[in-house]
């Protein structure tokens, strides 16, 4: 079976950080892309808010040049992703979609986290057209427009007092009769004036051909007070929450309720020696392209400091 010293499972910039250093300390590592090569910066439209480019950049050509870096040091960069792995002893022996095996000494994982979708198909048709489930990556092109934001938690109402400051209007649709976020969140909503919250609402379908220009909704949808009403927007955003994409885990690693990898110390070490997480798929709260960079590196100098103290032992 073939081995590798460090197997980084998954390709944003978390993953990629990762191989840039594992490959520059002589670790030869093997990345699998997984199911969406770059990860979630491939599918927003423009990342201004990574250092060092001053003019922004598209994401998707970030992630790209991402990947030259990793691979000019020789990084294994390879399609495909990880099905299962057993992290039961070392080596950890991992499965890929096409059906072969790999033992590792030392794996990263930085499969990211995938953003909740209400599932209508007209999400999908207008994905980067005005649909957006990342308001700090593109509520700077909403400026004095107006936006909706799906959700009643902590990150909904973050998201919508981020859009106030820039759109003119913003709404919050809501499908409970209350907001589930922390009380000091719903405050700093509440004491927001240009967002309206729409509560017991849901949303039926979204306007627009090439561009989002509204959307369908429904009040106190299945009892006899329904009723279905329109709004006209320029943004929509989801913020029903992140699902981390630890499936194939199978439970391997200690995660805190929503699934999130949890690490512990300063470092990327997770519940099993020898398996560090790095980016979203650990990180519940930030979850910038930056932060999953830092931890992409700082996971690549564990596993050097691990494998050293492992072999010398
Ligand atoms: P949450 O799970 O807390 O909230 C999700 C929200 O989306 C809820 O209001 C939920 O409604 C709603 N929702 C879920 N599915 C649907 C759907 N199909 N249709 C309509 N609405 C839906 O997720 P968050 O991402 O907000 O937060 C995740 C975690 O991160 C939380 O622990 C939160 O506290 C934390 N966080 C903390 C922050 C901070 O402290 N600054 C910032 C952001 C997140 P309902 O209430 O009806 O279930």
């Amino acid at each position: 079976m073939e081995t590798t010293k460090c197997l980084i499972i998954g390709s944003g910039p978390a993953g990629y950080t990762a191989a840039i250093y594992a490959s520059r300390a002589n670790l030869a590592p093997v990345l699998y892309e997984g199911n969406m090569p770059g990860g979630q910066l491939t599918i927003t439209t423009e990342v201004e808010n990574f250092p060092g480019y001053p003019e922004g950049i598209d994401g998707y050509e970030m992630m790209e040049q991402l990947r030259q870096q990793a691979a000019r040091f020789g990084a294994d960069l390879r399609n495909g992703a990880i099905t299962s792995i057993d992290l039961a002893q070392r080596p950890f022996v991992a499965v890929t979609d096409g059906g072969d095996s790999i033992a590792a000494e030392a794996v990263i994982v930085a499969t990211g986290a995938s953003a909740r979708y209400l599932g209508l198909d007209d999400e999908k048709r207008l994905q980067g057209r005005g649909v957006s489930a990342c308001a700090t990556c593109d509520g700077f092109f909403y400026r004095q427009k107006v936006v909706a934001v799906v959700g009643g938690g902590d990150s909904a109402c973050e998201e919508a007092t981020y859009l106030a400051r820039l759109a003119s209007k913003v709404y919050m649709i809501v499908r409970k009769d209350h907001l589930r976020a922390s009380k000091v969140m719903q405050q700093r909503v509440f004491d927001t004036p240009n967002i309206e919250i729409l509560f017991n609402t849901n949303t039926a379908g979204l306007i627009g051909d090439d561009k989002l220009t509204g959307a369908h909704l429904v009040r106190h949808k299945g009892t006899p007070q329904e009723e279905p009403f329109d709004i006209a927007i320029d943004g929509f955003f989801l913020a029903i929450g992140h699902t981390p994409n630890t499936a194939f885990l199978n439970g391997q690693l200690e995660t805190d309720e929503a699934g999130y990898i949890i690490t512990r110390g300063a470092g990327q070490a997770t519940s099993v020696e020898g398996v560090f997480a790095a980016g979203d798929v650990a990180d519940p709260h930030y979850q910038q392209a930056v932060t999953a960079a830092a931890m992409g590196c700082k996971a690549a100098l564990d596993v050097e400091k691990f494998l050293l103290e492992a072999d010398g032992k």
